[in-house]
């Protein structure tokens, strides 16, 4: 049996996970430079779009229950589903930053010797991370019975990926020319073979 403080828990420890997984790379990745910025305004606006929607608005509900207008019945077996997409979503989110390494920014940047990952996770898929980001949205939605806690991580998500993935690819092609451009034609951007 699961109870709806259970999942409310289990929603958290995804968030106390994603922490522990990030802040290593986080912390080394400050020590490589970074040779091209496009870390503006707009980049800043979707990081906290998608912060909002992955971690405030979730947590403002776990803790007060706000806004109970929005409340949907609590169903134990949607909520059971939120386990396995939690831990899928951190195993891909583990992998894709041993994978991309050194090569990891928080936002759209060239680092030192960078280099194009093409290996692990990003064997089949390009953007591996941010599918990571849309599968915590979704075990984030089975979690929590609220509409607006439980669809506001996948519109972060959403937001994050729709504005930012096409000038992200544009930036890989500037650096990388064909060696992306025939690495775009053997992998899709977030699920293996289909999207
Ligand atoms: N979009 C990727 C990476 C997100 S991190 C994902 O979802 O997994 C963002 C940074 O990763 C960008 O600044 C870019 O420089 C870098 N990057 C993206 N794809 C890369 C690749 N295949 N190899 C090396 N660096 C990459």
């Amino acid at each position: 049996m699961i109870t709806q403080t259970a999942a409310a828990i289990i929603w958290f420890a995804g968030l106390v996970g994603w922490y522990i997984i990030r802040h290593p790379f986080a912390r080394k990745a400050k020590r490589i430079a970074i040779t091209t910025s496009l870390y503006d305004q707009r980049e800043t606006f979707l990081l906290a779009f998608a912060s909002f929607g992955l971690v405030v608005v979730p947590a403002v509900y776990v803790l007060t229950g706000f806004p109970a207008l929005l409340d949907r019945p609590f169903v134990p077996a949607i909520a059971w589903l939120g386990i396995p997409a939690q831990c899928v979503a951190l195993w891909l989110f583990r992998r894709s930053h041993v994978d991309l390494g050194r090569n990891w920014s928080i936002s759209l940047e060239v680092r030192d010797r960078h280099v194009l990952v093409k290996k692990g996770v990003y064997s089949r898929i390009r953007h591996p991370m941010y599918s990571s980001f849309f599968l915590l949205g979704v075990a984030q939605l089975l979690l929590l019975p609220n509409w607006l806690a439980g669809l506001s991580g996948l519109a972060g998500a959403l937001v994050l990926y729709a504005f930012r993935v096409t000038r992200e690819e544009q930036m890989m092609l500037e650096l990388f020319g064909d060696e992306y451009r025939a690495y775009m034609t053997n992998t899709k951007r977030l699920i293996p073979w289909m999207l």
